[in-house]
């Protein structure tokens, strides 16, 4: 049987949102093409001994009847020389009939690996696959988001990537399936150390801004670097993380890693606080995916305010404060 097979993306052995969504697409493509989801999993002997069961039972449970490992010392950590190496070594020895990875930066360098070493077309940030027809049609989204875009692609080996948040993660109904589990050794030569994760350094502590459920983000309209407290403050209370526009970090009020947007983060919370901020095409691609939005605008014709479920027109100044007043009131009066 042909397989479809799902590069997992994943840090030291946790694998990403974005994989599991992928794993997910890789379902409806296999049950169109008849074909099995396979995953491919890469690290070395260390990070197989330590998180191998897990990855392997993860993957089953989102649907791969195979999961591959790729074992090697120079896949220890990720390189995105030494994963599309060992991907296009897999590729070689296993013949898939797809390859499907998550649309994150590392599944979009993995897989533009693969394609420059197997010299074939890859096409990225996918929304939409039909396969029955050859060639497959597909759609997916440019210009980060704002623009959808049909295309056609005839080839032998169909290479693909999966906008992240456009399909749900969704682990297959049912008792979980027993994976078989294949390894392969990939035969990796000292070029591929040239990208090689070196060091770590952590910036943030717990939730991230990409996974935060809450979202409470400031443009030009909070004035300042200071005028952002109200804003931590209410981000606190409700187990959230701060974001900003560009024109904050343009401004210097706030490091680039809280940016939302084109430019910055994707963000997907349950609901989305955009204190002031006009909502520039470039901000609401990486905004769009939030369940829920209130806008907090002085103008009522700002594009934030007119896409968002709530809003309130007034100054942001008086609004979040008041906001966090009101939560702490209500949990003084429950605790009470
Ligand atoms: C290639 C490229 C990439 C980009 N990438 C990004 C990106 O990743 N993320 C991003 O955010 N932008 C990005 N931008 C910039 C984007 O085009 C906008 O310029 C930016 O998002 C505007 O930020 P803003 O909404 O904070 O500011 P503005 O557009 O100036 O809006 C300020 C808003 O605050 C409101 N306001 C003012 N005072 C108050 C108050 N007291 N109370 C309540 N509301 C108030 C105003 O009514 C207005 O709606 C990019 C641009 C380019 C060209």
């Amino acid at each position: 049987m042909s397989s479809i097979a799902v590069l997992i993306d994943h840090d030291r052995g946790v694998p990403s949102g974005g994989a599991l969504e992928a794993l997910t697409a890789a379902r409806t493509l296999a049950t169109d093409l008849d074909a099995a989801v396979a995953a491919v999993v890469l690290g070395d002997s260390e990070l197989f001994e330590t998180h191998g069961a897990s990855l392997v039972a993860i993957c089953a449970s989102y649907g791969a009847a195979v999961v591959h490992r790729g074992r090697n010392a120079l896949l220890a950590d990720y390189g995105p020389d030494a994963w599309g190496a060992a991907l296009a070594a897999f590729v070689e020895g296993s013949q898939p009939a797809a390859v499907v990875a998550a649309g994150t930066d590392r599944g979009a360098e993995a897989m533009a690996q693969l394609a420059a070493r197997t010299d074939l077309p890859l096409v990225a940030n996918c929304v939409n696959v039909v396969p029955a027809n050859d060639p497959w049609e597909i759609t997916r989204i440019q210009w980060g988001g704002s623009l959808l875009e049909d295309v056609t692609l005839a080839s032998s080996l169909p290479l693909l990537t999966i906008a992240p948040h456009s399909v749900g993660a969704e682990p297959c109904e049912g008792d979980p399936i027993d994976a078989v589990v294949a390894d392969f050794s990939p035969d990796l030569g000292t070029e591929v150390e040239r990208t090689l994760v070196r060091d770590r350094v952590t910036l943030t502590e717990g939730i991230t801004l990409s996974t935060s459920p809450v979202v409470v983000s400031g443009g030009r309209g909070v004035g300042s670097a200071e005028g952002f407290a109200p804003l931590e403050e209410l981000a606190e209370l409700l187990g959230g993380r701060v974001g900003c526009s560009r024109a904050v970090t343009n401004n210097g009020w706030r490091n680039h890693a809280d940016q939302v947007g084109q430019t910055g983060t994707r963000i997907a919370p349950e609901i989305y606080i955009a204190c002031g901020i006009s909502g520039a095409i470039q901000h609401w691609v990486g905004a769009m995916g939030s369940k829920n939005i209130l806008a907090v605008n002085i103008d009522p014709e700002a594009n934030m305010v007119t896409k968002a479920g709530y809003a309130v027109i007034a100054d942001l100044h008086e609004v979040v404060p008041a906001i966090s007043d009101e939560i702490r009131r209500r949990r003084d009066r429950r605790s009470s």
